[in-house]
Protein backbone atom coordinates (compact mmCIF):
# COMPACT_ATOMS: atom_id res chain seq x y z
CA UNK A 1 0.00 0.00 0.00
CA UNK A 2 1.37 3.43 -0.98
CA UNK A 3 1.55 6.63 1.49
CA UNK A 4 0.61 9.34 0.28
CA UNK A 5 0.40 12.97 1.70
CA UNK A 6 -2.08 15.24 1.83
CA UNK A 7 -1.89 19.24 2.26
CA UNK A 8 -4.22 21.25 4.16
CA UNK A 9 -4.20 24.20 1.54
CA UNK A 10 -6.09 26.76 3.06
CA UNK A 11 -3.67 29.38 5.16
CA UNK A 12 -1.86 31.47 2.80
CA UNK A 13 1.71 30.74 4.18
CA UNK A 14 1.32 27.78 6.14
CA UNK A 15 0.53 24.54 5.27
CA UNK A 16 0.05 20.98 6.99
CA UNK A 17 0.08 17.48 5.87
CA UNK A 18 -1.75 14.46 6.87
CA UNK A 19 -0.85 11.01 5.74
CA UNK A 20 -2.95 9.01 4.00
CA UNK A 21 -2.25 4.94 4.94
CA UNK A 22 -5.05 4.78 2.37
CA UNK A 23 -7.42 6.67 0.12
CA UNK A 24 -10.51 5.35 0.62
CA UNK A 25 -12.31 8.12 -2.06
CA UNK A 26 -11.90 11.17 -3.84
CA UNK A 27 -13.99 13.40 -6.27
CA UNK A 28 -14.70 16.64 -7.42
CA UNK A 29 -18.15 17.10 -7.18
CA UNK A 30 -20.31 19.56 -8.58
CA UNK A 31 -19.68 22.04 -5.60
CA UNK A 32 -16.52 20.87 -3.56
CA UNK A 33 -13.01 18.64 -4.58
CA UNK A 34 -13.91 15.59 -1.59
CA UNK A 35 -11.29 13.49 -0.77
CA UNK A 36 -11.59 10.81 2.14
CA UNK A 37 -8.75 8.83 3.93
CA UNK A 38 -7.32 6.71 6.54
CA UNK A 39 -4.97 8.13 8.93
CA UNK A 40 -3.04 5.71 11.87
CA UNK A 41 -3.64 8.88 14.60
CA UNK A 42 -6.86 10.85 13.02
CA UNK A 43 -9.03 7.80 12.06
CA UNK A 44 -11.15 8.35 8.94
CA UNK A 45 -10.47 11.75 7.31
CA UNK A 46 -12.77 13.78 5.33
CA UNK A 47 -11.47 16.87 3.45
CA UNK A 48 -13.46 19.58 1.42
CA UNK A 49 -11.49 21.50 -1.10
CA UNK A 50 -7.85 21.11 0.55
CA UNK A 51 -9.65 21.55 4.43
CA UNK A 52 -9.96 19.13 6.65
CA UNK A 53 -13.33 19.26 8.22
CA UNK A 54 -13.33 16.01 10.41
CA UNK A 55 -11.47 12.83 11.13
CA UNK A 56 -13.45 10.37 13.00
CA UNK A 57 -11.22 10.19 16.39
CA UNK A 58 -12.26 14.25 17.70
CA UNK A 59 -15.21 14.59 15.82
CA UNK A 60 -17.22 14.58 18.95
CA UNK A 61 -15.80 17.89 19.94
CA UNK A 62 -17.15 19.78 16.73
CA UNK A 63 -20.09 18.58 16.81
CA UNK A 64 -21.15 18.32 20.78
CA UNK A 65 -20.27 21.54 20.86
CA UNK A 66 -22.15 22.67 18.02
CA UNK A 67 -25.43 20.81 19.09
CA UNK A 68 -25.28 21.48 22.45
CA UNK A 69 -23.91 25.02 23.55
CA UNK A 70 -27.52 26.22 21.94
CA UNK A 71 -30.29 23.59 22.86
CA UNK A 72 -28.65 23.38 26.19
CA UNK A 73 -29.47 26.89 26.58
CA UNK A 74 -33.21 26.65 25.54
CA UNK A 75 -35.78 25.28 27.95
CA UNK A 76 -37.41 23.22 25.37
CA UNK A 77 -35.71 23.60 21.87
CA UNK A 78 -38.58 21.37 19.28
CA UNK A 79 -37.71 22.53 16.16
CA UNK A 80 -33.86 22.38 14.86
CA UNK A 81 -32.31 23.57 11.35
CA UNK A 82 -28.91 22.60 10.94
CA UNK A 83 -27.53 24.31 7.68
CA UNK A 84 -24.59 22.09 6.16
CA UNK A 85 -23.44 19.53 8.36
CA UNK A 86 -24.27 16.51 5.89
CA UNK A 87 -21.56 14.16 7.47
CA UNK A 88 -24.43 14.06 10.00
CA UNK A 89 -22.36 14.77 13.20
CA UNK A 90 -24.13 17.92 14.34
CA UNK A 91 -27.54 16.01 13.65
CA UNK A 92 -26.72 13.28 15.48
CA UNK A 93 -25.73 15.39 18.59
CA UNK A 94 -29.36 17.38 17.70
CA UNK A 95 -31.10 14.20 18.16
CA UNK A 96 -30.14 13.29 21.15
CA UNK A 97 -32.31 16.01 22.83
CA UNK A 98 -35.80 14.23 23.54
CA UNK A 99 -37.58 17.14 23.59
CA UNK A 100 -36.48 18.18 19.88
CA UNK A 101 -39.96 17.09 17.90
CA UNK A 102 -38.11 18.02 14.36
CA UNK A 103 -34.41 18.37 12.70
CA UNK A 104 -33.95 19.58 9.43
CA UNK A 105 -30.70 19.27 7.99
CA UNK A 106 -30.04 21.10 4.73
CA UNK A 107 -27.06 20.30 2.68
CA UNK A 108 -25.66 21.36 -0.71
CA UNK A 109 -24.19 18.07 -1.90
CA UNK A 110 -25.68 14.67 -1.60
CA UNK A 111 -22.20 13.28 -1.98
CA UNK A 112 -21.19 14.69 1.63
CA UNK A 113 -23.72 12.29 3.22
CA UNK A 114 -23.17 9.55 0.75
CA UNK A 115 -19.82 9.21 1.22
CA UNK A 116 -20.31 9.65 5.22
CA UNK A 117 -22.83 6.51 5.11
CA UNK A 118 -20.00 4.61 3.51
CA UNK A 119 -16.84 5.58 4.58
CA UNK A 120 -17.78 6.60 8.58
CA UNK A 121 -21.21 5.44 9.39
CA UNK A 122 -20.36 5.83 13.18
CA UNK A 123 -20.96 9.99 12.79
CA UNK A 124 -24.37 10.01 11.19
CA UNK A 125 -25.18 6.93 13.78
CA UNK A 126 -29.08 6.21 13.32
CA UNK A 127 -29.43 10.18 12.55
CA UNK A 128 -30.71 9.76 8.79
CA UNK A 129 -32.92 7.65 9.80
CA UNK A 130 -35.25 9.05 12.76
CA UNK A 131 -38.34 9.78 12.10
CA UNK A 132 -37.98 13.39 13.30
CA UNK A 133 -34.99 14.04 10.69
CA UNK A 134 -35.66 15.45 7.80
CA UNK A 135 -32.62 15.68 5.39
CA UNK A 136 -33.12 18.66 2.43
CA UNK A 137 -30.83 18.52 -0.60
CA UNK A 138 -30.47 22.65 -1.54
CA UNK A 139 -28.71 25.83 -1.33
CA UNK A 140 -29.10 26.28 2.46
CA UNK A 141 -29.20 30.75 1.51
CA UNK A 142 -32.21 29.49 -0.43
CA UNK A 143 -33.59 27.19 2.11
CA UNK A 144 -33.53 29.66 4.70
CA UNK A 145 -34.87 32.67 2.91
CA UNK A 146 -37.48 30.73 1.49
CA UNK A 147 -38.52 28.91 4.43
CA UNK A 148 -41.94 29.89 6.42
CA UNK A 149 -40.53 27.99 9.07
CA UNK A 150 -39.88 29.05 12.67
CA UNK A 151 -36.88 27.38 14.43
CA UNK A 152 -35.98 27.65 18.24
CA UNK A 153 -31.97 26.70 16.90
CA UNK A 154 -30.06 27.28 13.78
CA UNK A 155 -26.85 25.63 13.66
CA UNK A 156 -25.09 26.27 10.81
CA UNK A 157 -22.45 23.75 10.32
CA UNK A 158 -20.54 25.25 7.27
CA UNK A 159 -17.08 24.80 5.79
CA UNK A 160 -14.80 27.62 5.82
CA UNK A 161 -15.74 30.80 3.88
CA UNK A 162 -15.03 29.70 0.34
CA UNK A 163 -16.37 27.78 -2.37
CA UNK A 164 -19.96 26.74 -1.76
CA UNK A 165 -20.08 27.76 1.73
CA UNK A 166 -19.13 31.63 1.38
CA UNK A 167 -22.89 32.14 1.56
CA UNK A 168 -23.35 30.97 4.77
CA UNK A 169 -20.73 33.38 5.92
CA UNK A 170 -22.67 36.21 4.80
CA UNK A 171 -25.11 39.23 6.26
CA UNK A 172 -27.66 37.98 3.71
CA UNK A 173 -27.56 34.58 5.05
CA UNK A 174 -27.52 35.41 8.58
CA UNK A 175 -30.73 38.16 8.55
CA UNK A 176 -32.80 35.52 7.13
CA UNK A 177 -31.48 33.27 9.65
CA UNK A 178 -32.88 35.52 12.57
CA UNK A 179 -36.09 35.96 10.49
CA UNK A 180 -36.59 32.55 10.31
CA UNK A 181 -35.63 32.07 14.56
CA UNK A 182 -38.81 31.74 16.91
CA UNK A 183 -38.71 34.44 19.56
CA UNK A 184 -35.65 33.80 22.14
CA UNK A 185 -34.50 31.67 19.28
CA UNK A 186 -30.21 30.71 18.78
CA UNK A 187 -28.08 31.11 15.81
CA UNK A 188 -24.94 29.06 16.30
CA UNK A 189 -22.32 29.14 12.87
CA UNK A 190 -18.37 28.30 13.22
CA UNK A 191 -16.36 30.90 13.11
CA UNK A 192 -13.03 28.69 12.52
CA UNK A 193 -9.70 29.75 13.94
CA UNK A 194 -9.17 33.27 15.21
CA UNK A 195 -5.31 33.10 15.74
CA UNK A 196 -4.79 32.76 12.09
CA UNK A 197 -7.72 33.97 10.81
CA UNK A 198 -9.31 36.85 13.32
CA UNK A 199 -11.17 38.77 10.65
CA UNK A 200 -13.75 35.89 10.21
CA UNK A 201 -14.63 36.03 13.88
CA UNK A 202 -14.66 39.90 13.70
CA UNK A 203 -16.78 39.66 10.36
CA UNK A 204 -19.79 37.27 11.72
CA UNK A 205 -19.50 39.31 15.28
CA UNK A 206 -20.03 42.67 13.60
CA UNK A 207 -22.72 40.89 11.41
CA UNK A 208 -24.56 39.55 14.59
CA UNK A 209 -24.43 42.45 16.60
CA UNK A 210 -26.05 44.16 13.69
CA UNK A 211 -28.93 41.49 13.90
CA UNK A 212 -29.05 40.90 17.42
CA UNK A 213 -29.74 42.01 20.94
CA UNK A 214 -26.47 39.79 22.59
CA UNK A 215 -23.59 37.93 20.77
CA UNK A 216 -21.10 35.45 22.73
CA UNK A 217 -18.85 34.05 20.64
CA UNK A 218 -17.25 30.54 22.69
CA UNK A 219 -14.50 28.22 21.94
CA UNK A 220 -13.49 24.68 21.91
CA UNK A 221 -10.60 22.53 21.09
CA UNK A 222 -10.32 20.48 18.32
CA UNK A 223 -7.21 18.74 18.04
CA UNK A 224 -7.39 18.75 14.16
CA UNK A 225 -7.80 21.95 13.28
CA UNK A 226 -4.46 23.46 13.87
CA UNK A 227 -3.67 26.57 15.00
CA UNK A 228 -5.08 27.39 18.18
CA UNK A 229 -8.86 27.09 19.70
CA UNK A 230 -11.45 27.28 17.35
CA UNK A 231 -14.45 29.80 17.71
CA UNK A 232 -18.14 29.67 17.49
CA UNK A 233 -20.89 32.48 17.56
CA UNK A 234 -23.49 32.36 19.19
CA UNK A 235 -26.23 35.13 19.16
CA UNK A 236 -29.99 35.55 20.36
CA UNK A 237 -32.21 38.30 21.36
CA UNK A 238 -33.30 36.35 24.35
CA UNK A 239 -30.27 37.69 27.27
CA UNK A 240 -31.77 35.20 29.97
CA UNK A 241 -29.99 31.91 28.39
CA UNK A 242 -26.46 33.22 28.76
CA UNK A 243 -24.84 32.71 32.19
CA UNK A 244 -27.13 30.04 33.21
CA UNK A 245 -26.35 28.08 35.96
CA UNK A 246 -24.51 25.13 35.99
CA UNK A 247 -26.87 23.19 38.02
CA UNK A 248 -29.82 24.22 35.37
CA UNK A 249 -27.39 23.25 32.96
CA UNK A 250 -26.91 19.80 35.00
CA UNK A 251 -30.71 19.43 35.15
CA UNK A 252 -31.47 19.59 31.82
CA UNK A 253 -28.85 17.24 30.09
CA UNK A 254 -30.28 14.65 32.78
CA UNK A 255 -33.54 14.94 31.58
CA UNK A 256 -32.67 14.54 28.19
CA UNK A 257 -31.10 11.53 29.41
CA UNK A 258 -28.20 12.40 27.09
CA UNK A 259 -25.75 10.78 29.15
CA UNK A 260 -22.99 9.31 26.72
CA UNK A 261 -21.21 12.75 25.83
CA UNK A 262 -17.22 12.91 25.34
CA UNK A 263 -16.70 17.19 25.30
CA UNK A 264 -19.56 18.91 26.80
CA UNK A 265 -20.31 19.33 29.91
CA UNK A 266 -21.98 22.45 32.43
CA UNK A 267 -18.67 23.15 33.54
CA UNK A 268 -17.29 23.06 29.72
CA UNK A 269 -20.36 25.17 28.22
CA UNK A 270 -20.00 27.95 30.80
CA UNK A 271 -16.18 28.10 30.30
CA UNK A 272 -17.13 28.17 26.69
CA UNK A 273 -17.48 32.01 26.90
CA UNK A 274 -14.69 32.39 28.44
CA UNK A 275 -12.24 34.04 25.42
CA UNK A 276 -8.52 34.31 25.65
CA UNK A 277 -7.54 38.46 25.53
CA UNK A 278 -6.16 38.01 21.95
CA UNK A 279 -9.99 36.47 20.72
CA UNK A 280 -11.45 38.92 23.65
CA UNK A 281 -10.24 41.34 21.40
CA UNK A 282 -11.13 40.66 18.32
CA UNK A 283 -14.79 40.40 19.49
CA UNK A 284 -14.42 43.77 21.17
CA UNK A 285 -12.87 45.77 18.28
CA UNK A 286 -15.16 44.47 15.86
N1 LIG B 1 -19.10 18.91 10.37
C1 LIG B 1 -17.78 19.20 9.87
C2 LIG B 1 -16.77 19.16 10.96
O1 LIG B 1 -16.79 18.26 11.77
O2 LIG B 1 -15.89 20.00 10.97
C3 LIG B 1 -17.56 20.46 9.08
C4 LIG B 1 -18.53 21.00 8.21
S1 LIG B 1 -18.75 20.26 6.63
C5 LIG B 1 -19.79 18.97 6.98
C6 LIG B 1 -19.71 21.53 5.89
C7 LIG B 1 -20.82 21.13 4.99
O3 LIG B 1 -21.50 22.28 4.50
C8 LIG B 1 -20.37 20.33 3.78
O4 LIG B 1 -21.01 19.07 3.81
C9 LIG B 1 -20.79 21.18 2.60
O5 LIG B 1 -21.19 20.43 1.47
C10 LIG B 1 -21.95 21.96 3.19
N2 LIG B 1 -22.28 23.19 2.47
C11 LIG B 1 -21.41 24.05 1.89
N3 LIG B 1 -22.06 25.08 1.32
C12 LIG B 1 -23.38 24.89 1.55
C13 LIG B 1 -24.55 25.62 1.22
N4 LIG B 1 -24.48 26.76 0.53
N5 LIG B 1 -25.75 25.12 1.63
C14 LIG B 1 -25.82 23.97 2.35
N6 LIG B 1 -24.74 23.23 2.67
C15 LIG B 1 -23.53 23.67 2.30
Amino acid sequence: MSTRWIEETFHPHWRVALEASEVLHEVKTEHQHLVIFRNETWGTVLMLDGVCQLTTSDEFVYHEMMAHVPLMALEKPKNVLVVGGGDGGVLREVLKHDCVDKATMVEIDRTVIDTALEHYPEIPGAAFDDPRADVVIADGLEYVAKTEEKFDAIIVDSSEPIGPSAVLHTREFFADCKRALAKGGVLVTQNGLPFLFPDHLAGTTRVFASLFKRVAPYMCTQPCYFGGPFALNFATDDKSILNLEQKVLAKRVRKRGISDLKYWTPAVHSAAFALPAYAEAVVTEA
